[in-house]
């Protein structure tokens, strides 16, 4: 089988892959710093607005808030966005940079009142970790331990009252007192294409960008609901239209940038089509279960979880099952057509008989 053989990498360096690769240093420049320029998500900031207000109102710091959803969604994003409303600073960290309660010490004791502490990946958060930190959520102090032996004690340490936020991809991998210790809890939603063609226009004007509608709504179509991954295709379809074209994306451009991108009309990549047809043709479209899937693309399962299946699973192409990954009928359409033509389904510039620009 043709498309097996070699096949793009499925991690975070991957176009279409949500999570932060190497290339997306210039993401920083995009990221919208109030919450009038966050796009979508309208139930957690008109919440967050008043949260933040009312707060502010008290003198108290805002409630610790857990954000989850899938890589890219715009987490880092909205923790700088509540600092920024509320008019205080913020330190990131992340879980497994936090390896032990001496690092959290650090952290917090350096906090000034009302700063936010924003922990990505929060599930990854060592045990003694967390539960150094649930006094420190609760009522602002640390439990110290001092001395050794029979004389050890524990001292209170008080700490200045700060606002977590923490984001995680799994949110059932964190523990149910750490859950409970947050007073918002949210899912950050896939965006939809009018959200993210709004994303897109303004990333265009940063950027210094000539883009028609028509372009732009191409690549938000092919984004899988994320942002993270429509800037990145923004940038790319960027350096066809200033190398093969006249600078302008339209619709044209973009439809073609894409299609030498190998990304199809439903945003899948080579790597998806892949896992596609090893299902179809290797497993007899499944079930199959996730190491065997794993092995047999050579692939990581991590990978497989947390990036590619998501957005096959919301598009309905596969299933998780007890017994496995199994194809729905549509996804089995998918494979044949991918295995036909070992890259793309044919787009709708090839359907309409256009040719290719480049
Ligand atoms: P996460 O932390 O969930 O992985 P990020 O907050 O790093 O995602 O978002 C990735 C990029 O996507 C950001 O740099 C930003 O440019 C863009 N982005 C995310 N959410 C939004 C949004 N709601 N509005 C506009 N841009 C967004």
């Amino acid at each position: 089988m043709s498309s097996e053989a070699g096949g793009p990498p499925a991690g975070p360096d991957r176009l279409t892959s949500p999570s932060a690769g190497a290339t997306d240093a210039a993401e920083v420049s995009l990221r919208p710093r109030r919450l009038d320029e966050y796009v979508g998500q309208s139930r957690i900031k008109e919440n967050l607005q008043v949260f933040i207000r009312a707060a502010a109102g008290r003198g108290e710091a805002l409630d610790h808030v857990l954000l989850h959803g899938t890589p890219g969604l715009g987490k880092t994003t909205l923790a700088h966005v509540i600092a920024a409303e509320a008019g205080v600073s913020l330190r990131t960290t992340s879980g497994p940079a936090i390896e032990k309660p001496g690092d959290l010490a650090a952290l917090l004791t350096n906090l000034n009142e009302r700063d936010v502490l924003f922990i990505d990946e929060i599930h990854r958060l060592p045990s003694v970790v967390e539960e150094t930190l649930y006094p420190a959520m609760e009522d602002f102090h640390l439990d110290l331990i001092v001395g050794q032996g029979p004389s050890a004690r524990s001292v209170k340490y008080p700490l200045p009252p700060f606002t977590l936020v923490g984001a995680t991809t799994r949110v059932g991998l964190l523990t149910a007192p750490l859950r409970a210790r947050f007073g918002v809890t949210h899912l950050l939603e896939p965006y939809t294409e009018a959200e993210l063609l709004q994303i897109l226009t303004r990333s265009a004007r940063l950027l210094g960008v000539e883009a028609r509608e028509e372009g732009l709504a191409e690549i938000a179509r092919r984004s899988r609901g994320t942002p993270r991954v429509a800037n990145r295709l923004l940038r790319r379809v960027r350096d066809f239209a200033e190398v093969g074209g006249t600078g302008l994306i339209d619709g044209e451009l973009a439809r073609a940038a894409l299609e030498r991108l190998e990304i199809d009309s439903e945003g899948l990549d080579l790597a998806d089509r892949r896992l596609l047809v090893t299902i179809l043709e290797k497993f007899r479209g499944g079930p199959v279960g996730l190491s065997t899937l794993a092995a047999a693309l050579g692939e990581e399962k991590d990978t497989i979880e947390d990036i590619q299946e998501p957005y096959l699973i919301r598009l309905g192409l596969l299933e998780r099952t007890p017994r496995g990954r199994c194809l729905t009928p549509a996804g089995v359409e998918h494979a044949r057509l991918a295995s036909g033509h070992a890259k793309a389904p044919p787009s709708e510039s090839a359907e309409r008989g256009q040719k290719s620009l480049f």
